[in-house]
């Protein structure tokens, strides 16, 4: 008999002990089908030694049900599941949920039943049939998957597949992916860009640990460079996977990878459908998909000969992730490098500070580019005085950048304007009253979306219709929008050039990969005169035609006590400055502010991006902020406020007294209320050489807490 050491895919159990035949062999990280109690649960086998279990007599013991017929997760995945696990305080099963995405892709199938309209018209039409066929379009998935697309019950969409206007379709998840070329379309490299290469190059050969730095401008030629790498490390029959940051950035860049590399890259995002999936997960851990670009999600696949890892856009914050296992996708993405003894680059225009700090002290090695490539220039950016320069009463632009993009319409040339809100009123409230329109669930108000007419909570995604009254006063005509997001940006630009062409550009309206590709085939064709954008515009996009970018309120991200406030303002001007004057014309960036005097805007001005590093890590430096010292916070929750209060309150007692360390708070967290629980939050602040991550472990697992509260630790925080 064999005993077996297992994870299983649920977060509430430890490893447990089963019995395999004494003539199956199961491998360390073979993935298996275990039984708990009636249920059967997917799970992975680990070495004993490195886990602990409650002991069970050999007698007591359950059999293993299934071993899947795929490769075993392999020894540098095992380790950086457990370093994961460890650093970030999260159940192995949580992170191993990430490896294994679904238990049907495992199973041996080749094929899966999708679904997709004929074109019938039902007999039998439905104002919810009806939405369900228009929202399907060409769309084709799993039932649930069409259900969810269109916004209707899994019901609807089984009454149009028996009627006929929904068929199915069995769809290959087999079929091989299409490899890559190292030689399909390689550029001629300039000198600087070359030389940058020809490292890269030379550490995928070493197939050794090696973790870089590329830094240059926006333009400046990063992804050419890096792309030479990956074609080395397909010419050794080497899988790559390239982190990008957003979704809706992959379309551009997939096609871009297709003129270099002659056919597009596996692609790995929350938005893949099942089916999809599955082919993805099953050639990604097979070794035939050689270059996978993806979302975070995708640091913690089963590659089976990685040798490159690209984080691209390697400041970006959605790097983070703030719901379950809180990691910090750079920072694994490093550490996956280094346990599989593989370069690593990161490529920014705008390194995180952390980032460059790892530079500064040799840890990472920094490889520069210069300048834009070709004749491109990097654009003037300038400020506005919003005091003295005002817009007219209800509006947003100032006359001077009226002006300028007044001229950019006459030489046909593209503007963007950005302003990081969606919608369009941050906030609305009764001009009778006062009453202010806040989500029930969450500290944060309803935000108002003409485009789709309703109001909606960017924290839960709670909606309410536009109220006609005031629920408050019962004032009729009484309610105002307050303050200015895109849609609105968009509604006074259509007032100010009725002729112009607009395009608003946020997460509400390029939710997916095909409605970036059709914005991207719109601005390419110069169908778009302006565009009216969120972050979503600043980063990856390459518009040669775009020679205006304004920047609507560039005080915005700078209120709030938050320490990492000027340098994300830093980033993000700079981000969106880069998308001006990418070709032969040169580009111009116009700032409106409040504060031309502030230290992030006049280092924007100036270009002094250096002397705005340098005395931004000299405040962290005196403060003992990270990177120079360590935070992790430990948020308590429940549905109930004393609940919350009186747990916050001791766990906050029993903080353990340790030199180099101080425990703040408890105090509301940030968002006090999210999705219907009260949030407190404790700041641990620690000294760099202190292991926060044990004497946190040891404190909370000393204590108990009722059912209803959750203690999530997030180890180096995002915002604080
Ligand atoms: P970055 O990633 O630094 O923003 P890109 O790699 O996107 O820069 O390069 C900016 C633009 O310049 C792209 O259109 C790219 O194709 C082009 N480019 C950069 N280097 C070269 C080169 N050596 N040959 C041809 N085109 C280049
Ligand atoms: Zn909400």
């Amino acid at each position: 008999m064999n005993r077996v050491r297992v994870i299983l895919l649920n977060a509430a159990l430890g490893p447990l002990d089963y019995r395999a035949s004494k003539d199956t062999i199961v491998e360390p990280g073979s993935i298996v089908l275990a039984p708990l109690g009636p249920r059967q649960i997917v799970g992975v086998a680990w070495e004993p030694e490195r886990l602990q279990a409650g002991e069970v007599e050999a007698a007591r013991l359950r059999s293993l049900l299934h071993v899947y017929d795929v490769p075993p997760l392999a020894e540098p995945l095992r380790r950086l599941i457990e370093w994961t696990a460890d650093y970030y305080l999260a159940p192995l099963a949580s992170v191993l949920r990430m490896t294994l995405p679904s238990s049907s892709a495992l199973d041996g199938a080749r094929t899966i039943v999708e679904y997709r309209a004929t074109g019938l018209v039902p007999d039998r039409m439905t104002p919810q049939r009806a939405q369900a066929l228009e929202r399907i379009g060409e769309r084709q998935g799993l039932v649930r998957e069409l259900a969810l697309a269109a916004d209707v019950s899994d019901g609807v969409i089984r009454g149009l597949i028996k009627a006929g206007a929904i068929e199915a379709v069995e769809v290959s998840v087999d079929d091989p992916f299409p490899m890559p070329d190292p030689d399909h379309g390689p550029p001629v490299l300039e000198a600087a860009q070359r030389e940058a290469a020809r490292q890269f190059v030379d550490a995928v050969r070493a197939r050794e640990f090696a973790p870089f730095l590329l830094d240059g401008v926006t333009g400046s030629g990063k992804t050419e460079v890096y792309f030479e790498a990956v074609a080395e490390a397909i010419r050794q029959g080497r899988q790559t996977l390239v982190l990008l940051p957003e979704i809706a950035l992959t379309e551009p860049f997939l096609k871009r990878f297709a003129a270099r590399f002659g056919c597009e890259p596996v692609a790995w995002h929350s938005g893949l459908r099942q089916s999809q999936r599955r082919r993805a997960w099953r050639a990604i851990a097979s070794g035939d998909a050689r270059v996978v670009v993806g979302a975070r999600s995708a640091l913690f696949l089963p590659y089976r000969n990685l040798g490159l890892i690209v984080v691209d856009e390697a400041h970006e914050t959605s790097f983070k992730q703030e719901d379950g296992v809180q990691y910090h996708a750079r920072d694994v993405a490093v550490m996956r490098a280094k346990l599989e003894k593989v370069p690593a680059i990161l490529a920014s225009a705008t390194p995180a500070i952390e980032t460059r700090q790892m530079a500064e002290i040799g840890v990472y090695k920094e490889v520069k580019l210069p300048g834009r490539y070709g004749t491109a220039e990097m654009p003037d950016i300038a400020a506005i005085d919003l005091l003295a320069d005002p817009p007219p009463r209800g509006r947003w632009l100032a006359p001077t950048l009226v002006k300028e993009m007044e001229v950019n319409l006459e030489r046909g040339e593209q503007t963007l304007l950005f302003l990081n809100r969606r919608g369009y009123a941050p906030l609305t409230l009764c001009r009778h009253c006062g009453h202010r329109f806040q989500c029930p669930n969450c500290t944060a108000w309803m935000v108002e979306h003409r485009l789709v007419s309703r109001l909606a909570c960017h924290h839960c995604g709670h909606v309410m219709p536009p109220p006609r009254a005031c629920p408050e006063c019962h004032e009729e005509d009484s309610l105002v929008a307050c303050g200015p997001g895109v849609e609105r940006i968009a509604d006074e630009v259509a007032a100010l050039f009725p002729d112009a062409r607009t395009a608003i550009v946020t997460s509400d309206t390029i939710w997916s990969p095909a409605k970036a590709a059709e914005f991207v085939g719109r601005m390419e064709a110069g169908d778009i005169d302006i565009v009216i954008g969120t972050q979503l515009v600043t980063k990856g996009y390459h518009f040669p035609n775009l020679t205006l970018v304004g920047v609507v309120d560039a005080d915005l991200g700078l209120s709030g006590g938050d320490l990492r406030a000027a340098e994300r303002s830093f980033q993000q001007i700079m981000q969106v400055s880069g998308r001006a004057g990418r070709g032969e014309k040169p580009g111009r960036v116009l700032v409106q502010t409040h504060e031309p005097a502030a230290p992030v805007i006049s280092a924007l001005i100036s270009g002094d991006a250096e002397g705005f590093y340098a005395a931004e890590t000299e405040a962290r430096r005196d403060a003992a902020m990270p990177p120079f010292g360590r935070l992790a916070g430990i948020i308590i929750s429940s549905e109930d406020l004393t609940e919350a209060t009186e747990t916050a309150r001791l766990i906050g007692r029993t903080a353990p007294r340790v030199e180099n360390m101080a425990v703040f708070g408890p105090a509301p967290a940030p968002l006090a209320m999210l999705r219907g629980r009260h949030r407190q939050r404790l700041l641990v602040h620690a000294a760099r050489s202190l292991d926060v991550q044990d004497v946190i472990r040891d404190w909370l697992g000393k204590l108990d807490w009722p059912r209803g509260v959750r203690v999530a630790v997030d180890v180096d925080p995002y915002s604080f």
